[in-house]
């Protein structure tokens, strides 16, 4: 079913500016310009630097301003690739100063998949150090503050999500469970709830935006509940939390205010494992207020929980270094996969449920492969498009925030020039569709 209108060319939406490779969801001019700038940078390097000149730091300038200067004389179109360059880097520079390094690390990592000739002054560039703090110390309060004081707004939590809730409060129970203490009257937190929950009727819980920046996870959970939610409600007790850190949805943010990672948060006492790509963290205001208002809700037993996720370009221009930047280490590049994937628990991996997503979701968007060693995010690959950790309550999860039999963690591809934001958002609806359906095939549908 088709979803509502929507304005193409409002900023983040438009889907040419996908390009920008950090996910940043910036105003349309100033992605125009970053756009340019990218181009340009990229066919300058081209034209004047050879890959074996190519050195980040200027300890081979002297040889580069001969090779410069040859290719000047001989050749006029290296020279308007030179003016081109200034120009570029001049922009950069200005854009570095308003951004910090954020834009021309996405710069360099648009460089990287642009350009096997730019790819070795990138690799070299993205391992400089993350803007905030000293390299390998961890980050204190000057240095949250810091980061804090450098997020912006980039969009409306009130336009995009509060104002579609109250819209549905003719056919759900739109329910306030709290408020982020950051900005209470911006960041008030809701739930929706399907009418006439029984006891004999299975209980699901959909969330999103428990990584705010993760923007079809927040509207995938809202076009579920326009769009499919009534027609399950039959057979089905639902509840949505489909924006869980508000804060992070407007600056486009991993982490919350605090520099907390959302996702990380449910389970603040759970086991630390030196160099394990999941641990958990410190407690949230997110994460509390969820638990809180779950056990609220008095459900012995939940049936499934779909966690709403994106994994995005902007994990390693920005997120993971800053990661390793507030925890003292030393960043270490990975992959973005390509596609979409699960993530189930290697615990009660639930093999055919979670085959019958990947099924399903294949029919909207095109699904993850492994990388060359086998893996999806360095974590083992159970099936096309699934992969296994531990439990995801040991981890601090918010896929192990009930005791539900079925749960998994969406993630969504956004940056593929293949998936629309409309695709993405299809992509999250399509996998609560399949699970809830797979249900109602079959026989024991009271599992
Ligand atoms: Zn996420």
């Amino acid at each position: 079913m088709a979803g509502p209108a929507k304005n193409p060319f409002a900023a983040g939406n438009f889907s040419i500016f996908k390009f920008c490779p950090c996910g940043c969801h910036l105003g349309m001019a100033r992605q125009i310009w970053l756009l340019l700038a990218g181009c340009l940078l990229v066919h300058g390097a081209a034209f004047v630097v050879p890959t074996s000149q190519v050195q980040v730091h200027g300890q081979n300038a002297p040889a580069m301003a001969q090779v410069q200067q040859t290719r000047y004389e001989s050749n006029p179109y290296a020279a308007f690739s030179l003016a081109a360059m200034s120009c570029s880097v001049g922009m950069l520079l200005g854009w570095m100063r308003a951004r910090r390094q954020h834009a021309a690390r996405s710069v360099i990592y648009a460089a990287m998949r642009l350009s096997p000739l730019a790819a070795s002054a990138a690799e070299q560039s993205v391992a400089m150090p993350y803007p905030i703090g000293t390299p390998g110390q961890p980050w204190g309060d000057a240095e949250k503050a810091e980061w804090l004081a450098t997020r912006e707004i980039e969009r409306s939590y009130d336009k995009e999500v509060l104002s579609k809730l109250q819209g549905m409060k003719e056919r759900f129970d739109v329910l306030q469970y709290g408020a982020l203490s950051h900005d209470s009257s911006r960041y008030p937190l809701f739930a929706v709830k399907s009418r006439d929950w029984v006891k004999d009727k299975p209980c699901v819980l959909v969330t999103g935006g428990v990584h705010g920046y993760e923007t079809s996870g927040v509207q995938g959970a809202i076009r579920f509940l326009e769009t499919e939610a009534e027609k399950f409600a039959e057979s089905f007790n639902i509840l949505v939390a489909p924006c869980v850190s508000p804060w992070g949805y407007e600056t486009i943010q991993r982490w919350n205010a605090q520099a907390v990672d959302p996702n990380r948060s449910f389970n603040p006492n759970g086991e630390i494992v030196p160099g394990r790509s999941f641990n958990p963290e410190a407690a949230t205001e997110e994460s509390e207020a969820l638990i809180k208002f779950i056990q609220s809700c008095n459900i012995d037993s939940w049936l499934c929980h779909f966690d709403l996720h994106e994994t995005t370009d902007s994990d390693e221009s920005e997120f993971r270094p800053a990661k390793a930047a507030r925890d003292g280490v030393e960043y270490q590049p990975d992959e973005v996969p390509d596609g979409f994937y699960l993530v189930s628990d290697s615990t009660n991996p639930q093999e055919e449920w979670h085959k019958k997503l990947i099924e399903e979701v294949a029919h909207v968007t095109h699904i993850a492969l492994p990388d060359k060693d086998g893996l999806i995010i360095g974590e083992p690959v159970s099936q096309h498009g699934v992969i296994q950790i531990p439990s995801p309550r040991s981890l601090g999860l918010c896929a192990g925030v009930t005791n539900a039999k079925y749960a998994t963690t969406t993630e969504v591809y956004p940056d593929s020039p293949s998936a629309s934001d409309e695709q993405c958002i299809m992509a999250q609806v399509k996998s609560i569709v399949a699970g809830l359906n797979y249900f109602l095939s079959a026989e024991d549908c009271k599992a």
